[in-house]
C-alpha cells in the first residue's frame, strides 16, 4: 500500500468501541456497523456536514454510505435542520393526529402514482411487517414469496432467506425465528420468473403476496432483469395474490417517484423508509385504497405505533422531499456517474476483475468479471479484494459501506472537492485490491 494520508489507528474510536462492547452486544446497535465483514475498528462519527463525516479521532471522510441511503441531501442540510428546529420547538410528540403527518402523506401520494393511501410507521422493518400482515389479512391466505438476497428488515418471517431453489420451504436464517414462522415463507432465486410460476402452481390459493425489493440493494446492487417486476405483478394478479414492492431503499432515491418512477410497474402495496425520514425514524407502507381500507381503525387488520407520524420526523422528511426536485435528482445521478467512472477506471488500470452495477444513482462493485443477477452470483465474488479496497479507501479518507454486499450512496452535496478526494484515494485502493490474497 502506498503512503497513507491518515494514520491507520483510530484510538478514540477504539476506546468508544471498547466502552460500547461492555454495554451493547458487539458494541453496536445494528450489526453491519461493526465492521465484522472487513475487520478493524468501526469509526465512531461525531458530526456530519454535506458529503463529509468526522470521526472521534478528528478525521474527515467523504461519506459514500449516507446513513445507508437517507442522507440524499448530505449531512446537516441547513433547510432540513431549520425545519427540525422549528418542529422540535413546538414539542416532540403529541400522541394525537397532527398536520405534519398529513402533509408528508400528501407529498408521498402526490409523487408516487400507485400510492392512494399511506400509513406512517417508524422503521422500514415495521413497514414490511405491517404490509405482510395486511396482505395476509386482505387475502385470507398465509404464504409469502420472497427472494434470496432481498432484505426487508428483521421481520421474523422475512429473515428466512436461505436455501434458494424451487418452492423450497425456507429454514430460519437466525435462531429465534421458529420453523412455523419460516415455513410460511417461500424463498426463491431473484430474477427467476419460472421459479415464481412453479411456486404458484405448487401452492394454489395459498400465497398472500410476493414481496421484493423494487430494485435490490441489499446483496449489492442487482437490478431486476427487464420484465421481471412486471412478471411478478402479472403472476400475482393471475393468482389472487398481492404484489408488494419494497421501496424502503429505492423510494425517493432512484427518482422523484423511486423505482416506480424508473420502471412504472404498479404494485398493490409499497413500503418506504430511509429518504422519506430525512435522517429520522419515519417509514410507511401504502398502496391501493381498497386494500388499505382493511387496516384499523377503518378495517380489522390491527397496526399501531406510539411514535408513528412523529412531528419532528415528519417535519424532517417533508423538508427533505420538498428539496428533492428534478434538479436534485439530476445532480445526484450526475455525481454518481462520475464516481462510477472513476472506480471503473482505477480498477481496470490495475487489472482487477470487477463488475460495477447500477440502479439509477445507486451502485456497487462486485469483484468478479461476470454480471450478477442473483444472490448466488453475488456470493461468488472475491470479497477479500473488497476488504483490501475498503481499508485503503478508509485510511485515505473515503468511507464505503463496510461490506461488499451493500449499495454505495451519494448525495446532492457530493461536490467537485469531494469527488476529487475519492479520485485521489482510488489508485492506491485499486492496487490494494489487485494485490490482495484470499
Ligand atoms: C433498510 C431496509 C429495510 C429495513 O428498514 P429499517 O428502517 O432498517 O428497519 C427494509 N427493506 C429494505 C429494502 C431496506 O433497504
Amino acid at each position: 500500500m502506498s503512503e497513507l494520508a491518515y494514520p491507520y489507528e483510530a484510538p478514540a474510536s477504539q476506546a468508544l468501541f471498547d466502552r460500547a462492547a461492555a454495554v451493547t452486544p458487539g458494541g453496536v446497535n445494528s450489526p453491519v456497523r461493526a465492521f465484522r465483514a472487513v475487520g478493524g475498528t468501526p469509526r465512531f462519527m461525531v458530526s456530519g456536514t454535506g458529503p463529509y463525516l468526522t470521526d472521534a479521532d478528528g478525521r474527515e471522510y467523504v461519506d459514500l454510505v449516507c446513513s445507508w441511503g437517507p442522507m440524499i441531501l448530505g449531512h446537516a442540510h441547513p433547510e432540513v435542520i431549520a425545519a427540525v428546529q422549528e418542529a422540535v420547538a413546538r414539542g416532540t410528540s403529541f400522541g394525537t393526529p397532527a398536520e405534519g403527518e398529513v402533509a408528508l402523506a400528501e407529498a408521498m401520494v402526490e409523487r408516487v402514482a400507485p400510492l392512494e393511501q399511506v400509513r406512517l410507521v417508524s422503521s422500514g422493518t415495521e413497514a414490511t411487517m405491517s404490509a405482510i400482515r395486511l396482505a395476509r389479512g386482505f387475502t385470507q391466505r398465509t404464504k409469502v414469496i420472497k427472494f434470496a438476497g432481498c432484505y426487508h428488515g428483521h421481520v421474523d418471517s422475512l429473515l428466512a432467506a436461505a436455501g434458494s431453489g424451487l418452492a423450497t420451504f425456507a429454514l430460519p436464517d437466525t435462531p429465534g425465528v421458529t420453523g412455523a414462522q419460516a415455513s410460511d415463507t417461500i424463498v426463491l432465486p431473484y430474477n427467476d420468473l419460472d421459479a415464481v410460476h412453479a411456486a404458484f402452481a405448487a401452492h394454489p390459493g395459498e400465497i398472500a403476496c410476493v414481496i421484493t425489493e423494487a430494485s435490490p440493494g441489499n446483496m449489492g446492487v442487482v437490478p431486476p432483469l427487464p420484465g421481471f417486476n412486471q412478471g411478478l405483478k402479472d403472476a400475482c394478479a393471475a393468482n389472487g395474490a398481492l404484489f408488494v414492492s419494497d421501496e424502503v431503499m429505492t423510494g425517493f432515491r432512484t427518482s422523484r417517484a423511486g423505482w416506480f418512477g424508473v420502471e412504472g410497474v404498479v404494485p398493490d402495496l409499497m413500503t418506504f423508509g430511509k429518504v422519506m425520514g430525512g435522517g429520522f425514524p419515519a417509514a410507511a407502507f401504502g398502496g391501493r385504497a381498497d386494500v388499505m381500507a382493511h387496516l384499523a381503525p377503518a378495517g380489522p387488520v390491527y397496526q399501531a405505533g406510539t411514535l408513528s407520524g412523529n412531528p419532528v420526523a415528519t417535519a424532517a422528511g417533508l423538508a427533505q422531499l420538498r428539496l428533492l426536485d428534478d434538479a436534485a435528482y439530476t445532480k445526484v445521478d450526475a455525481v454518481s456517474e462520475q464516481i462510477q467512472g472513476l472506480v471503473t477506471e482505477a480498477l481496470s488500470k490495475e487489472g482487477v476483475a470487477h463488475t460495477l452495477q447500477t440502479a439509477s444513482n445507486m451502485f456497487s462493485v462486485f469483484f468478479t468479471d461476470r454480471p450478477v443477477t442473483n444472490y448466488d452470483e453475488a456470493r461468488a465474488q472475491e470479497s477479500f479484494r473488497f476488504t483490501a479496497f475498503f481499508h485503503s479507501l478508509l485510511a485515505n479518507g473515503v468511507y464505503l459501506p463496510p461490506s461488499s454486499f451493500e449499495s454505495w450512496f451519494v448525495s446532492t452535496a457530493h461536490d467537485e472537492r469531494a469527488v476529487q478526494r475519492i479520485a485521489d484515494a482510488l489508485p492506491a485502493a485499486a492496487r490494494a485490491a489487485a494485490e490482495a490474497t484470499a
